[in-house]
């Protein structure tokens, strides 16, 4: 690999000094080197490419648009590409779930939604700190990153903005303690000293924190805790929305309604930047300007986020082929669990995971898996997960092909 890698860019890099190789190209499941060979991606841009790589019916749309001198930069103005993303937002996501959220363009990456989320939930409540959980990833700015559990992630970046306060999530304790007893308990003592908070944040699945999956009932008992306490709910779905689970929001089948959710990833359809951040009508309470940034209107990735609504959100067709092949990823991780000491399967929908007692053993099976052709990268706190998340799009072939690349290489490392 060429050491231009090695010598000017950051010792920041992660993905370039766990590959080693120069990639070039990708279509759908696939990404190639440069000298050709093709690995089968499992990975997909961490869950920002759900359609696949370079998707043919998102990248008709987006030529047509540049060979038409489409706007490109559209800082915040309206735009006929902005125009038919809200109203397709309304006729595939909002109107036939209910919903009654508007939309904010945050900015052009995930982060830039939860710091919005993070400063409308302080406007609106008047009050500072935010519960956020063991675990959780919310992204690597100052805010977001007071919210992360994982306390690497914070890089020595000094004092968090948000006075965060974490909470144990879904299963930390093994089911010994009553759900939110300590919160309750807290919140309802003045001698405790805990002011209330102004929001929760949540991940229903916490996929850089381990595939780590709450329950439904759990989420319903959340939505209830911040309704006692009048905090609002944020549900991060910046890497498990966009169908990932299944359903288009992640937090849909636990029947909960979030106050505001944040989105970004794979919303924009073709891998490029686009974050939104929806309100409760009720709740969107900014002045005009109060929160802006240059790329807040990414105008091709509209073009995109608007055709893959319109090609994967018009029937439920992809929710039940993801809930089908996830079901088949968790089968085959139950046939390793059974004969693997040590391991855990994780996940659902298409955001499953291996976890290893041994953390060693999951960058072991993820760098034998490149051996044999496939991106397969590692979650949680010590790596110890590895993560299989391939685009929603991947062919019954593909799958079986990437589970039995996982399966050699899960026996291959622990012979
Ligand atoms: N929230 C979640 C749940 C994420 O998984 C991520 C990225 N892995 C982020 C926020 C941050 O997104 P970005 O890297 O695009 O800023």
């Amino acid at each position: 690999m060429n050491d231009i890698f090695a010598t000017l860019e950051s010792e920041a890099r992660s993905y370039s000094r766990t590959w080693p190789t120069t990639f070039d190209r990708a279509v759908g499941s696939w990404i190639y080197g440069e000298d050709g060979t093709p690995y089968l991606d499992f990975f997909a841009g961490a869950g920002a490419l759900n359609y696949g790589h370079n998707n043919p019916l998102l990248k008709r749309k987006l030529l047509e648009y540049i060979e038409r001198d489409g706007i490109h930069h559209g800082l915040d103005q309206a735009t006929a590409a902005k125009r038919e993303f809200l109203e397709t937002v309304d006729e595939k996501l909002l109107k036939p779930r209910g919903l009654d959220y508007k939309l904010q363009f945050s900015g052009p990456t995930g982060t830039n939604s939860v710091e919005a989320a993070l400063k409308l939930a302080r406007k609106i409540t008047g009050r500072e700190s935010i519960i956020s959980f063991t675990n959780a990833f919310h992204g690597m700015t100052l805010g977001s990153l007071s919210v992360t559990g994982n306390s690497m992630k914070r890089g020595g970046a000094g004092i968090p903005l948000v006075h965060a306060t974490p909470m144990p999530y879904d299963n930390y304790f093994e089911g010994q303690y009553p759900d939110f007893l300590y919160f309750d308990r807290l919140l309802a003592d003045s001698g405790s000293g805990l002011n209330a908070p102004a929001a929760v944040i949540v991940e229903t699945l916490q996929g850089e924190g381990g595939i780590n999956s709450s329950r439904p009932e759990w989420l319903r008992g959340l939505s209830d805790l911040c309704k006692r306490h009048d905090m609002l709910l944020i549900v991060d779905d910046v890497q498990m929305g966009c169908g990932r689970t299944g359903p288009f929001f992640s937090f849909e089948e636990a029947g909960i309604t979030p106050d505001i959710v944040c989105l970004s990833k794979s919303i924009g359809g073709y891998g490029s930047p686009l974050a939104t951040t929806l309100i409760k009508s009720e709740h969107d309470v900014w002045e005009p300007g109060e929160h802006n940034g240059t790329f807040r209107g990414n105008n091709p990735a509209f073009v995109t986020a608007t055709e893959a609504l319109r090609q994967y959100w018009s029937d439920d067709a992809l929710q039940r082929s993801t809930v089908a092949k996830g079901e088949r990823v968790g089968q085959v991780l139950d046939e390793l669990v059974n004969t693997h000491e040590g391991t855990v399967a994780k996940g659902r929908g298409l955001a499953r995971g291996l976890g290893f007692e041994d953390p060693d053993l999951a960058g072991k099976v993820s760098k034998a898996a490149f051996d044999r052709g496939m991106i397969l990268e590692t979650a949680g706190p010590n790596s110890e997960v590895v993560k299989i998340m391939p685009p929603l799009t991947v062919t019954d072939e593909e799958l079986e092909q990437g589970l039995g690349i996982i399966t050699d290489s899960v026996q291959a490392v622990t012979a």
